[in-house]
């Protein structure tokens, strides 16, 4: 195998709002950012239709062609964008050393990692048939299209808990589907969600299948897994909230991070427990998880780097 390797100031792990972002700054501060896309260059947001939330598009955009948008504009400004995975990193000494497709290594001065996370879903055929054509992993991105309709939502965590009062105040009724017999959800979101009246909590309820016309959601097939009872609800839109995973395990035991794997940044900042290594967007936010917050980490990311760099340059004498 080609052992090649390359010093670069600035590399971008990763491909969504958060990276595209970042680049964006770093390419305009000349730190002639290089940036490796991941399998799933563009991120979640190539998996999404329509997306209205995002301020600059007032007609809306297809989630695929913004991605197209955020990369062209990386582009122009000079980034190099290069498809491929990041496949070992090695933090433990600067400048930081990082194995790509598990052939090529690079050294940085400096990295931002925006490689996001991955929305768990059911595994269910139909689940995605209908991705994107009422099944969603995305209540605040995607609630709206189903305003005054009815909608099922999968999950018993908070997220679920959070989402399904969210989409309560644009539904008509709003079916929350758990498997168990209880919430997993906090007490105060498990309240809010039990009284408010166009909410049904489904208890011991598992997801069989979610049926349509071909085009649309038009039912899911429910089974009680203490009855055996199979029935049908009727929903145009179905949201699955079951968590995510965030994609940091090639940071494992170099980057700190919570029990859940997100990685953990100095409040306020990007700024990880290793100098020069910033994170932003999804991968270290499990609250959020909106294509305008990650923008706005991964220029925060850009900016935190380039003082990094600015301050190794022209350190400030005590
Ligand atoms: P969680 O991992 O907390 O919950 C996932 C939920 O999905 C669980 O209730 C689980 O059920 C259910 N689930 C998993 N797999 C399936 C399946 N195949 N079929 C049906 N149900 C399934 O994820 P969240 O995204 O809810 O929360 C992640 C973290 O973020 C938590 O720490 C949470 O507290 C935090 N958070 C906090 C918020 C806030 O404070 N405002 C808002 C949102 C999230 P079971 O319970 O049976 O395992």
């Amino acid at each position: 195998m080609s052992q090649e390797n390359e010093h670069v100031q600035c590399l971008i792990i990763g491909s969504g709002p958060a990276g595209y972002t970042a680049a964006i700054y770093a390419a305009r501060a000349d730190l002639k950012p290089v940036m490796y896309t991941g399998m799933q260059a563009g991120g979640q947001l190539t998996q999404t239709t329509d997306v209205e939330n995002f301020p600059g598009y007032p007609q809306g955009i297809m989630g695929p062609e913004m991605m197209e948008d955020f990369r062209k504009q990386a582009e122009r400004f000079g980034t190099d964008i290069r498809f491929g995975y990041v496949s070992t990193v090695d933090f433990s000494s600067a400048p930081h050393k990082i194995v790509v497709d598990e052939v090529k290594t690079i050294t940085a001065d400096t990295v931002i990692i925006a490689t996001g996370a991955t929305a768990k879903w059911l595994g269910l055929p139909s689940e995605q048939q209908y991705n994107g054509f009422g099944v969603s992993a995305c209540a605040v991105c995607d609630g709206f299209f189903f305003k005054g309709q009815d909608v099922a939502i999968v999950g018993a965590g908070d997220t679920a808990a959070e989402e399904a009062t969210y989409l309560a105040k644009l539904c008509k009724t709003v079916h929350v589907l758990v498997r168990r017999d209880e919430f997993r959800a906090s007490k105060a979101m498990v309240s809010r969600v039990l009284a408010t009246p166009n909410i049904v909590v489904h208890y011991n309820t598992e997801t069989q299948e979610i049926l349509g016309n071909g085009k649309n959601v038009t039912a899911v097939k429910v089974v009680n897994n203490k009855t055996n009872v199979v029935s049908d609800i009727a929903v145009e839109g179905f949201f699955v909230a079951i968590g995510h995973k965030p994609n940091t395990d090639i940071f494992q035991g170099q980057l700190d991070m919570d029990d859940t794997g997100y990685l953990l940044t100095k409040p306020g900042s990007t700024l990880t427990n290793i100098e020069g290594v910033f994170a932003c967007g999804d991968v270290q936010d499990m609250y959020y998880r909106q294509a305008v917050t990650a923008a706005g980490s991964g220029c925060m990311a850009a900016l935190d780097a380039e003082r990094y760099l600015a301050a190794k340059e022209h350190p400030v004498e005590a």
